[in-house]
């Protein structure tokens, strides 16, 4: 079963309280962009067997939306953090080469 630390509540919360809300850190595109950028901003996401940054809404608890950043074929959790943040925490980033040194930040 999938645990997440709700970085609001502090607490450790299981799958069954969370909902998921997809990727997280996806570039928007609006007013003047092209086509193309507007349809992979809308359809095109990753879908990694490995390490994968996700959003996720501690819905059954604090309701807030926070990111976590896991691995998919193991369930391992690197960390978890506010949604307002645009890019991996550098604590995050150091877990995740701590445990898998050959990947590279997005
Ligand atoms: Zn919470």
């Amino acid at each position: 079963m999938l645990i997440l630390r709700c970085p609001y509540c502090g607490v450790d919360v299981d799958e069954t309280d969370l909902h998921g809300g997809g990727e997280a850190h996806l570039k928007r595109f609006g007013p003047g962009s092209t086509d193309d950028e507007f349809h992979d901003y809308l359809f095109m996401r990753e879908n990694p067997k490995g390490v994968h940054f996700e959003r996720w809404q501690h819905s059954y608890g604090c309701g807030k939306w926070f990111l976590a950043a896991r691995c998919t074929a193991t369930l391992e959790v690197f960390g978890t953090y506010p949604a307002q943040t645009t890019e991996p925490p550098k604590e995050v980033v150091e877990a995740i080469k701590a445990k898998r040194p050959n990947w590279e930040v997005l």
